[in-house]
């Protein structure tokens, strides 16, 4: 097998196979979506406790390798392949993803399933360790990021579970871990454009103040056009001497980060003051809503 390109690294542990699949919390109807089934080492521990399962294979000998498996077998009718690059596939139904799936498609993999309706109920996925890391990563953390931004306003994420490089064939350069995503249902009514939008910009230097973030290259060009448009849409003169800066820079001044307690006291500093790696979620939800009230949109 050619391991380089497909990133195959089998999972040749047993007892670490079902452990995933019993973080999956299956039920007998439910339709289990499988990334990356391999030579189906996660996928024989999947069929029996399931009503379906379909496999989303790239490589054609792979997709071969786990049919001829369950060929026979009470399990063959209940699985089906779709041949194909994930990433790319229009996915039918399910409510439970699992996967072990190479690490370069690790970012596309988690937002393909969130963004994913209706929203599933779960997904138990095999990730490089400090990408799991990162995912679960709290605020104000030393790994908290864009990523575990993003992800957290979507849905909660645990981490399960630590996979050492013995458990695979060939060995991985890397440690793993093993995640459980459970998206919010309904999901909160934030356009995910919007926030990565800001969180792009806020993160983008995670230890400065916010002004300065807002200050770099590019994104008083982005604000402008975006506000232009609003405008358009919205049937609002542009003023004359608007300028998009002057702009950013009032409703960071303005917009006092929510308070942590109920502390009347509390000192609440300005935005422009704060820097994104002692933000929430919760606070970049509030200066997001803060600039878009103002017309200041990120996507
Ligand atoms: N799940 C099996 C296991 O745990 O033993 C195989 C793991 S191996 C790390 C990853 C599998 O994903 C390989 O079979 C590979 O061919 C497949 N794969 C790689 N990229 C893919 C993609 N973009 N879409 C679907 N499958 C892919």
């Amino acid at each position: 097998f050619n391991t380089e390109k497909f990133g195959q690294h089998i999972l040749t542990n047993p007892l670490v196979a079902q452990g995933i699949v019993d973080k999956a919390e299956l039920k007998p109807t439910d339709v289990v979506l499988e990334v990356g089934p391999g030579t189906g080492n996660l996928t024989v521990k999947i069929l029996p406790v399931c009503k379906r399962v379909v496999a989303c294979e790239m490589d054609p000998r792979m997709a071969a390798e786990v049919q001829k498996r369950v060929l026979g077998t009470p399990q063959q009718k209940k699985l089906e392949i779709i041949l194909g690059d994930f990433v790319k596939a229009d996915l039918p139904y399910f409510d439970v993803c699992i996967s072990n799936t190479p690490y370069q498609i690790s970012s596309p993999l988690v937002f393909k399933l969130l963004s994913h309706r209706p929203v599933i109920r779960s997904a138990v996925l095999m990730f490089q360790r400090e990408f799991a890391l990162r995912l679960c990563a709290a605020p104000g953390s030393k790994l908290w990021c864009r990523l575990s931004a993003n992800v957290q306003m979507y849905a909660r994420v645990e981490h399960v579970m630590k996979v050492g490089k013995g458990n695979f064939r060939p060995p991985p350069q890397v440690e793993s871990s093993v995640v459980r995503i459970r998206p919010h249902d309904p999901p909160p009514p934030v356009k995910f454009e919007e926030y990565d939008g800001l969180n792009r910009v806020v993160f983008s230097r995670m230890h400065k103040t916010l002004r300065a973030c807002f200050k770099a290259k590019g994104v008083k060009e982005m604000v402008d056009k975006n506000y232009r448009t609003w405008c358009a849409v919205n049937e609002r003169l542009i003023e004359d001497d608007f300028d998009a800066w002057k702009l950013i820079d009032e409703i960071l001044a303005e917009t006092l980060v929510p308070a942590k307690t109920l502390d009347e006291d509390e000192q609440r500093p300005a935005f422009a003051d704060s820097r994104a790696a002692a933000l929430s979620g919760n606070d970049l939800l509030e200066l997001l809503r803060a600039f878009n009230v103002r017309g200041v949109h990120f996507a």
